[in-house]
């Protein structure tokens, strides 16, 4: 099920960034634990009572020129229109409505897209009168909050996810491996579709039924049927907009909640850069199988280890995906590029591995007799029995006598247990920690 998308947009200083750390606060503490994740964020995922959805904060996005600033906001507020499902306009009590915030309201007005107006900086309550000038704006809901406090979001965050989509049906059967390609432009992924389209015994299907995206790419090969998601933000369109990371972030995003397995594009020429991480960041957040596919190999200056320092350089990049397998090809000389299919049916397959309760609980008692969990404060984690309740990602929960005591280390060598037993390789895992004595 792909997440919703909510985007935070308002000129600068109202407080958008701290309101978007908040939001993504749990997740983010987690998500720190593991190297190599940036502080950075550029997106995060957020969850208010049983919606889960995507965030990401427009702020930043710079257009020069002149009248910097409105040009700016103007163009996260163009970003916001197209990409989200829910915008939340950020605007600041102290400051009151300003002339950027009338600008800023008439683009989203002609829009019709859901906006809920949230007035920061509400710290007390006699300030709690300041929010009623923002009915002026001209949207329905206005919700006061305060950044410094934190109060005030979870009011925001029940206006935000009534506006979400009714869940949307499944656009493809459970048959059809969904492909998403990522990566920074001029990677390759256009051509790389192309080169997978033009293959031998490659069958494009005629788009049919795809009520939502046209731009979808379906084909089969040697019987598997495949869509290749959201071809369209590969397409240049020329908005000012567009060269921005944030953009290309927020494309991705969509294009891998609705993916299975996600191909993290990197161009072998120029080599990793920060930017390829986040995106791939999100990958591994969403739960998605992946692959690092590097591309241009045609032009890369190689001898025998060439290729075994690339992959060890993508290792010490993305420490948190030490499971995704890494294929080098050249979209233009097609050049390897017969490998690449197999690597994604064989990363869906993992993706969507189901293994049973006795097997996996034997791999789990072996592993704590080899290393039993260490001790915390004199109490040692007693590890009951563990079950796999889903897949896509396999999920595993592991019932304890006291969840507190089950530390990120050891759960990492657990998974290293479970992998090398079961494979998964391509595929992220998660575990819950539950009670039970
Ligand atoms: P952005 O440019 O919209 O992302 O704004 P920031 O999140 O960077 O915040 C701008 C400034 O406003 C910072 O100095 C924040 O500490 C401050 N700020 C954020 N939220 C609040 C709030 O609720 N109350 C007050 N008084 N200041 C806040
Ligand atoms: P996208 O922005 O990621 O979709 O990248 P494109 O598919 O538009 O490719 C960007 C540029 O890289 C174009 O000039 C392509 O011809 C070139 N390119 C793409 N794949 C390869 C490849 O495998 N080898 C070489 N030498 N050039 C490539």
């Amino acid at each position: 099920m792909a997440r919703p998308v909510v985007a935070i947009v308002g000129r600068p200083n109202v407080g958008k960034s701290t309101i978007f750390n908040r939001i993504i606060g749990d997740k983010l503490a987690i998500v720190e634990d593991k190297p190599g994740v940036t502080r950075d964020r550029l997106y995060g995922i957020g969850e208010w009572l049983t919606s889960e959805f995507s965030i990401i904060d427009t702020g930043g996005i710079e257009i020069e020129g002149d009248d910097q600033i409105m040009r700016s906001v103007r163009a996260q507020a163009e970003l916001a229109i197209e990409e989200a499902d829910v915008i939340v306009f950020m605007v600041d009590a102290k400051a009151g409505v300003t002339p950027a915030d009338s600008e800023v309201a008439e683009l989203l007005y002609r829009a019709k897209k859901p906006v809920v107006v949230a007035v920061n900086k509400v710290d007390n309550l006699q300030r709690s009168d300041d929010i009623y000038e923002f009915y002026s704006l001209g949207f329905g809901a206005v919700i006061g909050i305060s950044g410094s406090h934190g109060t005030g979001i979870g009011d925001l965050l029940e206006e935000v996810v009534k506006h979400f989509p009714e869940t949307t049906e499944e656009e493809y059967g459970e048959d059809v491996i969904r492909v998403a390609l990522i990566g920074r432009p001029n990677v390759g992924k256009s051509s790389l579709v192309n080169a997978i389209l033009g293959e031998e015994r490659v069958i494009v299907s005629d788009v049919e039924g795809t009520t939502r995206d046209a731009i979808d790419t379906p084909f089969e090969k040697d019987g598997q049927k495949y869509v290749i998601i959201d071809t369209a933000g590969m397409r240049k369109r020329g908005k000012v907009y567009e060269t921005t990371e944030k953009y290309s972030v927020m494309r991705a995003m969509k294009a891998i909640e609705r993916a299975d397995v996600v191909l993290v594009v990197i161009d072998g020429e120029v080599g990793i850069i920060e930017q390829d991480k986040h995106i791939a960041g999100y990958a591994h957040e969403a739960g998605k199988a992946a692959v690092f596919v590097v591309n241009k190999w045609d032009i890369v200056e190689k001898d025998d280890k060439t290729m075994h320092q690339f992959t060890q350089k993508i290792r010490d990049h993305f420490l948190f995906m030490t499971y995704a397998p890494v294929v080098y090809v050249s979209a233009k000389t097609k050049q390897k590029l017969h490998k690449l299919l197999p690597v994604v049916n064989s990363a869906a397959e993992q993706h969507a591995l189901r293994v049973q309760t006795h097997v996996l609980n034997d791999v789990v008692s072996d592993a704590v007799a080899i290393t039993p969990p260490p001790t915390d404060k004199g109490k040692r984690l007693k590890i009951n029995y563990a079950t796999q309740v889903a897949v896509k990602p396999p999920t595993f929960v592991i019932f304890v006598n006291d969840p507190e005591l089950m530390h990120f280390s050891y759960q990492r060598y657990l998974e290293n247990k479970i992998r090398a037993a079961f494979g998964f390789e391509g595929t992220p895992l998660r575990f819950f920690t539950r009670k039970k004595s």
